[in-house]
């Protein structure tokens, strides 16, 4: 069973005891609880594997060995974790990385930006800065081609939108969710 949020909040006070930074920076989310946390890459939480569009130029034979795919141009985590993710940290380059590990815990689910809750970015930082940043981040989507941004939209069930997510009613104009 997962852990509750008062749970991971226990777990990590005493190793976050400061805030750290969190910003958007040009194409990602530079977040400083990333190296003491990890909880993204590693072994997931829940049964569901969470899907990461990958872009075409991003597709190659390198793929399979860097991801468990889903299918062809599909990356996904689940109970083992990223095949990437080592004790450093992700083994690629931020080229090879799916645009989903530069916007986390911003998630693009159809078009409106979701906050992953269980991050500790999203526990510590004060709400109004995540908006911010949020905002920052969906600009960014917006400068990509409308094929790439519908491409690497994912569609959360409603279940898993209302436990683990905070909307921040960040809507982008409407992608074709493919
Ligand atoms: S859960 Fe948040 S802080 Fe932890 S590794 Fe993922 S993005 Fe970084
Ligand atoms: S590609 Fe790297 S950053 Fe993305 S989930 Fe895998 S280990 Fe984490």
């Amino acid at each position: 069973m997962s852990a509750s949020l008062e749970e991971l909040l226990q777990r990590w006070r005493p190793l976050f005891p400061r805030r750290r930074r969190v910003r958007w920076h040009d194409s990602w989310l530079a977040n400083d609880y990333c190296p003491d946390c990890r909880l993204c890459c590693g072994p997931q939480e829940e049964s569901e594997p969470f899907p990461m569009k990958l872009l075409t130029h991003q597709l190659g034979p390198h793929v399979s060995k860097d991801f468990y795919m889903l299918d062809t141009n599909t990356a996904y985590l689940d109970k083992r974790g990223c095949r990437s993710y080592t004790e450093k940290g992700c083994r690629l380059p931020r080229e090879r990385r799916p645009v989903a590990c530069g916007l986390f815990p911003f998630v693009l689910n159809r078009n409106t930006l979701q906050l992953y809750q269980r991050c500790p970015a999203s526990l510590f930082t004060p709400l109004s800065h995540m908006e911010a940043e949020g905002r920052k981040a969906a600009s960014w989507l917006l400068s990509l081609s409308d094929e790439d941004r519908s491409r690497i939209a994912i569609d959360l069930p409603t279940t898993t939108l209302a436990n683990r997510y905070m909307d921040l009613h960040i809507t982008l104009p409407a992608a074709h969710h493919s």
